[in-house]
């Protein structure tokens, strides 16, 4: 039941939409939630998720008991501790996650289509699948109307757009904000974590996950994921049919590799290369590189094989609060270097469910409103500002083609490598 007369719209059913929604039905706010997707597995939504302690803390305070001890069952090992290694596997860094008793605190590899059944749960009266947004108005009764596509609307007292990178609330909301390709892509593949592979791979690459800086500007994150419980069990979905994609039961590893399209002698454009262009570029890239990884990158199921552009936000800028705000990559698109994309959105969710919940009045009136959605937005652009500019900095890194750069980056980790508060403080969210 509903303990304020409020209603938010929220655009978006990926991790900060549905983390925003369970926050605010916990503080009894009234919620709607708008995607465009027509099921929840509609894509491949990638595949294992780094959630370091502020995103874990976040879903603790946006998920019920129950859910929470869910998330917890469901989410793999081999997310607590971080190596950097060159492309022979030799060690530089090595980042051990602070081993924190409280499981709210802790680092999590969790399976996104995993973690997006779960933060469905309980909404399936308050998700619309199907419905895609295309602008919102003002009224001058202080409300918010959200159009879609197929003429319906929706009105609320708050829109939230957690629409991702390519967010039309914030193109209107926000026009000067910019988001581009970086001109760097990913490509990543997965291969299933059976005995024949424990067998050949290399013990450290199953006990953390790693980052293997290349040469030439490549770099490549691999990481295992094993189950504690299988979702399949635990959340009552039905089995994925062999397609190890969209599975959310079979082991695995997975590895991505970040270089421009040039050095991987692929077109920039990612949907014009499928497994058959994929496969042997990433063989080429890491052609001299430690024989574990190059099997590895051999062995990869090729439907798993994905491309995806890597994109940023320029900037997180200051803007004027309205009754129209964003979360999530809509508000602070960073790289993925760095693993802090999908954790922000989680902690901007708990964030903004609060600041609601905190107006005063059962009917908080739009000023009250506005205070709230301002709070919510300079706490957040506290972490996000730079949060995106070091992700970036990160792939300008891992990008730079010439030698005298990746010698002086290799010598900086082991310098950390060597500066034990450094390293806890690293530890402490690191990500991939
Ligand atoms: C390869 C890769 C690895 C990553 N690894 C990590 C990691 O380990 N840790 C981490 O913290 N982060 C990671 N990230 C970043 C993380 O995935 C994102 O930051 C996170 O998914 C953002 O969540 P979101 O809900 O804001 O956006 P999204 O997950 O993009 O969700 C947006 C939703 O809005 C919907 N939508 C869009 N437009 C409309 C519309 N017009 N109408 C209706 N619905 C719409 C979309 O269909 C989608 O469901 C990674 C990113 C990539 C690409």
């Amino acid at each position: 039941m509903p303990r304020k007369a409020l209603k938010v719209l929220v655009i978006g059913a990926g991790l900060a939409g549905l983390t925003l929604a369970q926050g605010l039905r916990r503080q009894g706010i009234e919620v709607e939630v708008y995607e465009r997707d027509t099921t929840p597995v509609d894509r491949a939504q990638g595949y294992r998720i780094h959630i370091n302690p502020s995103g874990t803390a976040a879903l603790r305070g946006c998920l019920g008991e129950e859910l929470f001890a869910l998330f917890l069952d469901t989410s793999g090992s081999g997310g607590t501790g971080l190596c950097f290694t060159d492309h022979r596997l030799r060690p530089l860094l090595s980042l051990e996650g602070p081993r924190n008793p409280d499981p709210s605190r802790t680092h999590r590899s969790v399976c996104r289509v995993t973690l997006r059944h779960l933060l469905l749960r309980g909404l399936e009266d308050t998700v619309v699948f199907g419905r895609h947004y295309e602008r919102y108005e003002e009224r001058a009764d202080g409300r918010v109307v959200a159009h879609f596509a197929d003429g319906s609307r929706a009105v609320g007292d708050v829109l939230v757009g957690a629409d991702g990178s390519r967010s039309r609330v914030r193109a209107q909301r926000l026009p000067r904000i910019r988001v581009a390709d970086t001109g760097a892509i990913g490509v990543a593949g997965k291969l299933p974590l059976d005995d024949a592979l424990r067998a050949w791979m290399h013990p450290p690459l199953l006990a953390s996950a790693h980052i293997v800086m290349g040469p030439q500007g490549s770099r490549m994150f691999v990481a295992a994921h094993e189950y504690r419980t299988k979702p399949s069990k635990a959340l009552g979905l039905p089995p994925a049919g062999g397609d190890l994609l969209f599975d959310t039961d079979t082991d695995y590893l997975m590895w991505a590799v970040t270089a421009t399209p040039g050095r991987l002698g692929l077109p920039p454009d990612t949907r014009l290369s499928g497994p058959p262009q994929l496969a042997p570029a990433v063989r080429s890239l890491v052609g001299d590189w430690h024989p574990t990884l190059r099997r590895a990158v051999a062995d990869a199921d090729p439907g798993t094989l994905t491309a995806l552009p890597v994109r940023s936000a320029a900037s997180v800028p200051h803007w004027e609060p309205s009754r129209v705000t964003l979360v999530g990559d809509a508000a602070h698109c960073a790289t993925p270097l760095g693993g802090m994309g999908g954790n922000m959105a989680l902690r901007d969710a708990d964030l903004l469910s609060r600041r609601l919940a905190a107006t005063e009045g059962a009917r908080p009136e739009q000023a009250v409103l506005e205070r709230a959605v301002g709070e919510y937005e300079a706490a957040m652009r506290g972490y996000a500002a730079n949060a995106v500019l070091s992700s970036k900095k990160n792939l300008e890194r891992s990008l730079a083609e010439n030698a005298l750069s990746r010698a002086m980056t290799l010598a900086t980790f082991r310098m950390i490598d060597r500066l034990p508060p450094v390293k806890r403080r690293m530890a402490a969210e690191a990500g991939g």
